[in-house]
């Protein structure tokens, strides 16, 4: 397993402290992997600026060629990166390899075609002799800041763009789940020039911060806790650079009386409780009309009872472990904190799996009230709450009380009552009878506390460059 820093096109072991690389699955140990010194990160955004000033003048068709070979060298060891990303964050198997990695894949293909068409607006004579003309040109140095919950994928978010677009990336993935990444080094260093991607590994405290923070870099894109962004947007201010923020999120699923019930059930089920709940749009926060409250009610709970949960290679498993026990005391906590309140009931599940892995059973918590902690906060974990509203306005009212403003979905028969409602929410992406849905040519992310900017689509290309004016006189 290739366990080093990539800086500058060559390979280096990490002059920092040693982190354990846990197997979520087991508890097991996997790897012992050192992190990046203070010297190494500021070699990193130094080869970065050096390959700037070249790679920033490379054509679209070059940079374009260079992402489609990419996504081609990924797509061909798909099996070893999916298996390397099970083993690391216990994803089952057949997930990572049939959804993760054709949309990682997909991710780059879809840049490296955007990055030949970004589109211009006017160019002409808007002084008496003189002509003006709109470019947009890379940033610069980005630095990049990943978290543990789909790590290659979130890689891919946000060196894709970022690379189509002329910029350079020093990339630090999560201390928890490098694994990948490193994997991804390998490839990168046979096709990229040196310095265009850089590798840090290690904790934010003192691997990101110090990156974030540093006056060589003039990006900062983060995907991350709310807590991490505004540290984030401090260590920006310093030198004003320009931020990229993809927060948490607590995804409201309003389902009104005239719902087919049976689709709510089968798409919480799955949305609610994908990737263990470990994602910023999962389907957490239902409101179901008071008609449909207690069939929705029963039959998640009885959906959600037959989720087979386990480790990434046993047969037929949909649920595996969460990231570490930290993160499942967590989920814990506030599960236990909700059940000790009277009108709370918890339908099903509402314990740690057994063994030595950081299994917690699929729960659906029931009679939850719209100020309940566990209403209006990020479990990330597979939790899902219900709570009955009498009318419309309740619902949307609701729905929008939340410091979050990520991903929400809509259930109803009535097209009407579906786009007033989608148009009333305040949420960067609101799906109707479905939820969770992505794709590469549509735009990702928040509004509110879950932050600002774009990953994917041609808008993720407009936040990774900058536009100028250029005018010439006649
Ligand atoms: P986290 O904020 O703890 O860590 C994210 C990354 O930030 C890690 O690489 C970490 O090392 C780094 N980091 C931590 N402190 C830092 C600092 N001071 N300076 C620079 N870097 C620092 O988040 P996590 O626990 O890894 O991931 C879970 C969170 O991510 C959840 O809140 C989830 O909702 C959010 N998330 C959001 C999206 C989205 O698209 N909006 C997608 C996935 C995850």
């Amino acid at each position: 397993m290739q366990t080093r820093l990539f800086i500058d096109g060559k390979f280096v072991q990490g002059a920092g402290p040693e982190e354990d690389i846990l197997n979520p699955a087991t508890g097991a140990l996997i790897a012992k992997i050192p992190s990046a010194s203070k010297d190494q990160i500021n070699q990193a955004v130094a080869a970065a600026s050096r390959a700037f000033s070249s790679w920033g003048r490379t054509t679209p068709a070059e940079r374009s060629g260079l992402l489609l070979k990419l996504a081609d060298r990924i797509e061909a060891d798909a099996e070893a990166f999916a298996k390397l990303e099970s083993l690391n964050c216990g994803k089952p198997y057949p997930r990572v390899l049939e959804d993760e990695i054709p949309a990682i894949v997909d991710c780059f293909r879809f840049f490296a075609g955007a990055a030949r068409c970004m589109n211009g607006s006017a160019a002409g004579e808007y002084l008496p002799g003189l002509t003006s003309m709109i470019r947009r040109d890379p940033i610069g140095v980005v630095a990049s800041i990943a978290p543990w919950n789909y790590p290659l994928m979130m890689a891919a978010w946000k060196i894709a763009p970022a690379l189509a677009a002329g910029n350079v990336v020093v990339l630090k993935p999560s201390e928890q789940t490098p694994l990948t990444t490193l994997k991804l080094a390998e490839v990168m260093a046979e096709l990229f020039p040196a310095g265009v991607w850089n590798l840090v590994l290690g904790r934010g405290e003192t691997v990101g911060a110090p990156l974030v923070s540093h006056p060589g870099v003039h990006m900062t894109s983060l995907t991350g806790d709310i807590a991490t962004g505004r540290k984030v947007l401090e260590a920006a201010t310093g030198t004003l650079k320009r931020t990229h923020l993809e927060l948490g999120g607590k995804a409201p699923v309003i389902v009104f009386d005239d719902a087919d019930i049976d689709a709510v059930v089968e798409g919480v089920r799955t949305f609610g409780y994908y990737n263990a709940g470990q994602d910023c749009t999962a389907a957490c926060r239902i409101y179901a009309g008071a008609k449909v409250y207690d069939k929705v009610a029963a039959d998640l709970a009885s959906a959600v009872s037959g989720i087979r949960f386990g480790g990434p290679e046993e047969e037929g498993v949909e649920l595996g472990p969460l990231i570490s026990e930290r993160q499942r005391s967590r989920v814990s906590s506030f599960v236990e904190r909700a059940r000790a309140q009277k009108h709370v009931e918890v339908l099903t599940g509402g314990k740690p799996g057994a063994g030595n892995g950081f299994f917690y059973e699929p729960t659906v918590i029931a009679g939850a009230r719209q100020e309940d902690e566990i209403v209006q906060r990020e479990v990330f974990g597979p939790v899902v709450s219900i709570t009955r509203f009498d009318d419309v306005e309740q619902a949307i009212g609701w729905a929008n009380d939340s410091q979050y403003g990520l991903a929400s979905s809509v259930w109803t028969r009535d097209i009407s009552r579906a786009m007033q409602t989608a148009a009333r929410l305040q949420y960067g992406c609101t799906w109707v009878n479905t939820h969770f849905m992505l794709a590469n040519e549509m735009p990702h992310g928040g509004m509110k506390s879950s932050g600002y900017g774009k990953d994917l689509s041609a808008y993720a290309l407009e936040d990774y460059s900058v536009v100028r004016h250029v005018m010439v006189k006649h």
